[in-house]
């Protein structure tokens, strides 16, 4: 998997881009709008803050850009594995929410009295804590590895990241034959340039 860097403006990639899909690098057979986003990695400290604040303060500091992104067709969601792990999580989450839902009602009993819980419970009750723990840490790392994303966005750039190395070497292949040809209709310009003479 490679890195390159993508050129556009107002939020979108202005630049044409290779028949190569993007995450494997073979022949594309579709196109798709991919939108992407960004902000600094200094914010997922804010995780430890409170989760919240961070989904908060990343919502209003990232930058947007998309890309008419070349797939091939098993590549149409270039997403797919990133959004079920981010699915099962959040269910984990819901899960283990229930289950201390659950204890928390088991430690008084019909009285108001406290009542002495059984090794079972208490370890169903630190099972779910510690599963509430990983969610944020399992969501971030899959954000980050897998498919195709962002490492950098400003007003004129959007780094791409986890993209097919076959991807990149067309994209280096069109920028060289771009500039080659801007290099000679330069010249053209210098030499059919009107004589003052
Ligand atoms: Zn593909």
């Amino acid at each position: 998997m490679a890195q390159i860097t993508l050129f556009g403006s107002d939020g979108q990639i202005s630049e044409n881009l290779p028949e190569r899909c993007l995450c494997c690098g073979r022949a594309s057979t579709l196109t798709k709008t991919l939108t992407f986003s960004w902000f600094s990695r200094w914010l997922w400290l804010l995780c430890l803050v409170h989760p919240f604040i961070f989904v908060l303060t990343a919502f209003f500091l990232q930058r947007k850009m998309s890309l008419t992104a070349p797939l091939c067709g098993e590549h149409r969601i270039p997403w797919f594995w990133r959004n079920v792990i981010v699915t099962l999580f959040l269910g984990i989450f819901v899960g283990a929410l229930v289950v201390l839902a659950n204890v928390t009602n088991k430690t008084i009993d019909a009285k108001g009295m406290p009542t002495r819980l059984d090794s079972l419970t208490i370890m169903s009750a630190l099972i779910s804590c510690l599963l509430m723990l990983l969610m944020p840490i399992a969501i971030m790392l899959a954000m980050i590895l897998i498919g195709p994303g962002a490492a950098y966005i400003d007003k004129n750039r959007l780094v791409l990241k986890n993209v097919s190395n076959g991807f990149v070497n067309a994209v280096v292949d069109m920028h060289r034959e771009q500039s080659k040809f801007e290099r000679g209709t330069g010249e053209e310009r210098i030499t059919t340039s009107p004589k003052t003479d």
